[in-house]
């Protein structure tokens, strides 16, 4: 039976068995080569046959004959598609410069082949506009970057040694089903469990402790926490002494931060936030789980360095199952070595300002891996932006997606199970090789196919260049060679024969191997240094936190042609104060835009705040928006993520369909 991995936008990677009947993936599985997910995988990706042979699969090259946005093509053959491109491309040159073709792409395949090697030799060698792929882990990234270098957390096996798991931020049933099995198997050993979340997510069931923050509050809650560990005398001097630098600084930030304070800014009661310090304080080992849901406000990057920080404050590194858990990307190779001219760059997170705004303008957008117009913020600009008469837009994904309807050419793409790729997990310390398993239907070809193509047709071929998948995945292996025979014989293989316990097997990749808890070069990017507050953003009237968080049934909006609607979920009293009752149809909206969808109305959302799933579509909503229409494009406090979070929205019942 073939055998691969998937490569989506989540942490664990599962390796994969695949039946093949007559040519067509007809089920897949989990296997057990991947020793984190032990054969278990996911409900959408048991789904992968609807996906890759359902109604939205894009079979052949098309060319776009209606308005942008009303999804109407003709087919086109492939040789007359890319030379359409490369005349488009030469014709943007001569007008404004090489710099007046962006790519954008994402995570829709997490692969180092898929995304970040043939496509970004393309580009450089074109001297493309830059894209900034800010949409996740950026502001944790830069964090990362600065005050540990590359370097692993817990690993997520390990966690089945702690005695409290806290888990701050992150919906493992949606997003990390089997950093969840881990979790459960603590619990049955005995481990206690805290939950901190705006929303009772499921894990809410089987907690010790719920700790419903308002959204964008984590910094000052971590930061009170902190502050107890110093002023009780109960913070780790040794452990900060020996693993790190600027400990007196971070002790000086927190101090304003009371647990009265901070639990007044979270709307949460004081004696809540000592409970979860004595809890941390008094379990060895004891793990924090940050999710991304951490980052994503206007102080997010340091919410997340204060969690980094809070374990090694508490004294809990340098044990099993003991410390901090966010991305174990740091353990393996990612990404190619391509080097990107000093070309203008765009924040993902703006393009609908660099769709509208730039000077000179984006001729040509080359879409990949992408559905931008739902996974972007301030979405009406995007769609402005799409709508452009003067821009030609590539759109090259396998599905037919509401950013596809924009395209000028659209091309067939394969899907995994189709294709060459290398897959790093950011859950597990591994990385995985994938093998096609069955031939893609239609006309699709890969991404290494269309840029290797695409710089054959524009000169910027060279000798030596890889020119598929296979010895692109041969030449990078070369530079992580112990890598390589695991990948051969298993197509799963990691760096360490037994997970390494942060801080004994591994030290931060500093200069000095220590975490630095005030990097000089966060502090000075913060609009209020590292640490500092910004206050909430909500306004009279827009008063209610919308958050956008993940959903069990897609991966952000990929498999959105298969899922159904979502609702908007409002606190009884918020409700009540609007006469929204459940199942109405309800309007959110503030300047930017509005959606409307259905209420539940729930005690899941805590009051004030409401929540509406990230990755819908366009039909899955009442006005073919999503939340993005009304998320701004402001930035993160570090790494210029998107704040998704800092959302502050009105909603009332929606006037019924119009007969
Ligand atoms: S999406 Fe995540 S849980 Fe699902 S199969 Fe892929 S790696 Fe596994």
């Amino acid at each position: 039976m073939p055998t691969t991995s998937c490569p989506l936008d989540c942490p664990d990677a599962c390796s994969l068995d695949v039946t093949v009947t007559d040519g067509r993936v007809t089920k897949v599985r989990g296997d057990h080569r991947n020793p984190l997910t032990r054969g278990v995988i996911c409900a959408k990706v048991a789904r992968l046959p609807e996906h890759l042979y359902g109604a939205h699969r894009v079979l052949e090259p098309m060319i776009r004959t209606g308005p942008k946005g009303s999804g109407t093509f003709a087919p086109i053959g492939w040789d007359e598609a890319l030379d359409l491109a490369r005349d488009r491309i030469n014709a943007a040159i001569a007008a404004h410069g090489a710099e007046s073709v962006l790519p954008c792409s994402y995570g829709g395949s997490n692969g180092v082949l898929t995304e970040g090697s043939f496509d970004r030799r393309f580009f450089a060698r074109l001297g493309a506009t830059r894209l900034g792929r800010t949409l996740c882990a950026a502001p944790s990234g830069a964090v990362r970057t600065h005050m540990t270098g590359r370097f692993p957390g817990v690993a997520l096996a390990d966690v089945v040694h702690a005695e409290l798991i806290v888990v701050w931020g992150n919906n493992p049933h949606a997003t990390s089903i089997h950093f969840l099995d881990r979790l459960r198997e603590a619990r049955r050993r005995g481990a206690r469990l805290i939950v901190v979340d705006p929303r009772a997510i499921p894990l809410c069931r089987d907690a010790d402790q719920h700790l419903a923050l308002r959204p964008g509050t984590d910094l000052p809650v971590a930061l009170s926490l902190i502050r107890w560990f110093f002023e009780t005398g109960r913070a780790d001097h040794a452990a900060l002494d020996r693993w790190t630098t600027g400990a007196d600084a971070l002790r000086a930030r927190a101090a304003p931060w009371t647990f009265e304070r901070a639990a007044r800014v979270a709307g949460v009661d004081p004696s809540e936030l000592e409970r979860l310090a004595l809890a941390f304080a008094g379990a060895h080992p004891a793990v924090l789980r940050c999710g991304w849901g951490v980052e994503r406000s206007r102080c997010g990057g340091s919410a997340v360095a204060a969690l980094l920080a809070l374990p090694l404050v508490a004294g809990k590194q340098g044990v099993r199952g003991g410390g901090f858990v966010m991305s174990n990307s740091g353990a393996v190779p990612s990404h190619g070595d391509v080097v990107e001219p000093p070309t203008r760059r765009v924040n993902l997170a703006r393009l609908g300002r660099a769709l509208t705004e730039l000077t000179p303008p984006v001729s040509v957008l080359w879409v990949y891996n992408n559905n931008p117009l739902q996974t972007v913020p301030d979405q009406e600009r995007v769609r402005r932006g799409l709508s452009r008469d003067d821009l030609f837009t590539v759109v090259h994904d396998a599905i037919f997606t509401d950013t596809a309807r924009y395209a000028d050419l659209l091309l067939p793409a394969t899907v995994f199970p189709e294709h060459d790729d290398l897959a790093p997990s950011y859950g597990a310390h591994l990385v995985s090789r994938l093998t096609p398993t069955a031939p893609a239907p239609g006309l699709a070809r890969t991404n290494a196919e269309v840029f290797v193509a695409m710089e054959a047709r524009l000169g910027l071929s060279r000798p030596g260049d890889t020119t598929t998948a296979d010895e692109e995945a041969r030449r990078l292996l070369t530079a992580t060679p112990h890598l390589v025979e695991g990948l051969d014989r298993d197509g799963v293989a990691g760096p360490y024969a037994a997970p390494p316990i942060p801080y004994v097997d591994v030290l931060p990749a500093t200069p000095d191997a220590r975490t630095h808890l005030v990097p000089a070069a966060l502090d000075a990017e913060a609009p209020a240094g590292l640490y500092g507050w910004i206050e909430d953003p909500a306004t009279e009237l827009a008063p209610l936190a919308l958050i956008s968080p993940a959903r069990a049934e897609t991966v952000s909006s990929t498999f959105g042609q298969l899922a159904g609607p979502a609702p908007l979920e409002v606190h009884p009293d918020d409700a009540a104060a609007r006469g929204i009752r459940d199942g109405d149809a309800v309007r959110l909206w503030n300047e930017l835009g509005a959606v409307e969808v259905f209420a539940r109305v729930t005690e899941k959302v805590r009051p004030g705040v409401v929540s509406l799933a990230k990755g819908l579509w366009g039909h899955h909503t009442r006005n073919g928006s999503a939340s993005n229409a009304v998320i701004p494009d402001a930035l993160t406090d570090v790494g210029e993520g998107p704040a998704y979070f800092d959302a502050r929205v009105e909603v009332a019942r929606a006037a019924p369909p119009t007969p």
